[in-house]
């Protein structure tokens, strides 16, 4: 079995295991599991003189909200099970954190390290020019963003491509989020994903009840982490955990092999590393071990897979020995290691809450984009007068300075960071409420996921059995 196919046979078994406990209707249960639409293209591209035919799909798992929402993703091993998966994950993501759309994926097989620059944005303006004569893109019926071998860069070569095609849309640059600033991005998009899994953990780490229940006590601070990947997600919730939580990063896991430092790795100095050398072998921040596998089965407190899907299976999960796994990846634990992890007592914080900050903030940038404003533009100056009239107004009262933290509070800054951020925050804490409510309601919901699940698939079967046309 390819692991696109066991990844999209898990996602499955994850979703029968909450229609079953809901009771759902089996047709309602099948329209809500399976893909609604794929689109599979061949084309050639000249590269070096002689053509090259390159394979991509996009899916768009569930249409009951528009536009479809999910990223595009360049890797070797992409297939169209991989792309389906994903795409349903999207679904049950935008259900999880209230934003309005269905889920879509797309995918090219290709690794992007075979190609130049020039290279690559001939393959993505082909790309997006296929996608957009069978209309898997567009700003109201589906929206790519990056995913894994992509990034802002190639967003920006999909918007200028979309927008020639259409220079009649005046929304032509909502057809994708995690552009650059420049052609409709928005501040915090690059690192939301990131954020979004710190928050999430913030949330989970801010119920006693819920630590104890994973064999741990206290908050984030001197956590042990361990964590696989170390692109745009691993990164950034690597770096926000040491940095602003107090975190100790004690295991960083990459293609080439693990980094570990008990005492916690500077994440900023191995990043810089790795730029410069391309790897972590012979950091001098920690001890280099090639088997970056055995990494995963370290003992630490939190476990962040932000790789790659499939790498905790039934054959290592009984080994696992930290006590939350934090699926910042999309289905990094297949349905059999998710039972064994469960029934060992660890909790899985899972993927389609817990990384859902891409598509949260990707949400705030389509928004934007209808809107053509940038957040904060109207309302900063009034609240900037605002805050600092207040804050005059409780010294002159108490004759004494406000202490340093309230001030700053008061004095933060209306700009479109920072909304975001709160936005991003506020989504994240509202979801794991619901999702633990979930759990603690249903007898027959032992683990977040399935609660997740539960929650995700309770408001699309909403939807459907009121509005479906
Ligand atoms: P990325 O391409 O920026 O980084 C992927 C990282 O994984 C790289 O550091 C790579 O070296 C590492 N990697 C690949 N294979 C590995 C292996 N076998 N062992 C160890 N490390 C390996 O990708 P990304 O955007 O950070 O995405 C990572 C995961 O997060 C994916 O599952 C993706 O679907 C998911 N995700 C991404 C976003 C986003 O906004 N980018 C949003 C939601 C979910």
């Amino acid at each position: 079995m390819s692991d696109g196919t066991e990844f999209l046979e898990s996602v499955g078994r994850m979703v029968s295991r909450a229609t079953e406990i809901m009771g759902l209707p089996e047709g309602l249960a099948q329209t809500i599991q399976h893909c609604h639409s794929v689109f599979q293209v061949r084309f050639p591209v000249k590269i070096r003189g002689d053509f090259q035919v390159f394979e991509g799909w996009r899916a768009t798992h569930s249409e009951h909200r528009l536009p479809g929402k999910g990223g595009i993703r360049y890797a070797s091993c992409v297939s169209q099970d991989e792309v389906e998966a994903l795409a349903a994950l999207m679904t049950f993501k935008c259900a999880i954190v209230d934003v309005p759309f269905g889920g879509s994926k797309g995918g090219l097989r290709i690794d992007p390290r075979d190609y130049s620059r020039e290279e690559l944005e001939d393959i993505t303006r082909r790309f997006t020019s296929e996608l957009d004569r069978k209309g898997y893109i567009s700003p109201s019926l589906s929206v790519p963003a990056p995913d894994v071998g992509t990034g802002p860069r190639e967003m920006g070569w999909i918007a200028t491509t979309y927008r020639t095609l259409h220079p009649e849309d005046i929304d032509a640059y909502a057809c994708v989020t995690g552009k650059p600033p420049e052609l409709g991005g928005i501040q915090g998009r690059v690192e939301a994903t990131g954020r979004g899994v710190q928050y999430g953990l913030q949330a989970f780490f801010s119920h006693p009840e819920d630590v104890r229940a994973a064999g741990l006590q206290g908050g984030l601070e001197g956590k042990r982490v361990v964590v696989q990947g170390f692109g745009n997600v691993g990164f950034h919730a690597a770096r926000f955990l040491e940095q602003e939580d107090g975190a100790r990063i004690v295991g960083i896991i990459k293609r080439d092999g693990a980094l570990l430092n008990e005492s916690g790795l500077a994440v900023g100095r191995v990043q810089e590393y790795i730029a410069e050398h391309g790897g972590l072998k012979g950091c001098p921040e920690g001890t280099f071990q090639e088997d970056g596998d055995a990494a995963l089965e370290l003992d630490c407190d939190v476990l962040i897979p932000a790789a790659l899907e499939n790498v905790i299976h039934e054959g290592n999960a009984g080994r696992i020995r930290a006590r939350v796994i934090a699926e910042a990846a999309n289905g990094p634990v297949t349905f059999d290691a998710d039972r064994i992890l469960t029934e060992a007592g660890r909790v899985v914080i899972p993927d389609l809450y817990l990384n859902a900050g891409g598509v949260i903030v990707s949400y705030f940038e389509w928004t934007k984009n209808l809107s053509k404003m940038r957040f904060g533009r109207l309302e900063r100056r009034l609240a900037q007068t605002r805050n600092d009239s207040v804050l005059s107004l409780i010294e002159m009262a108490t004759g004494s300075p406000v202490p340093e933290r309230m001030a700053a509070a008061l004095r933060a800054d209306v700009d479109e960071v920072n909304l975001v951020r709160s936005g991003l925050e506020d989504t994240m804490r509202t979801a794991y409420d619901q999702i633990r409510d979930m759990q603690a309601r249903n007898e027959q919901i032992s683990d977040l996921r399935t609660a997740a699940y539960v929650t995700a698939i309770g408001k699309i079967a909403r939807y459907y059995t009121e509005y479906a046309l």
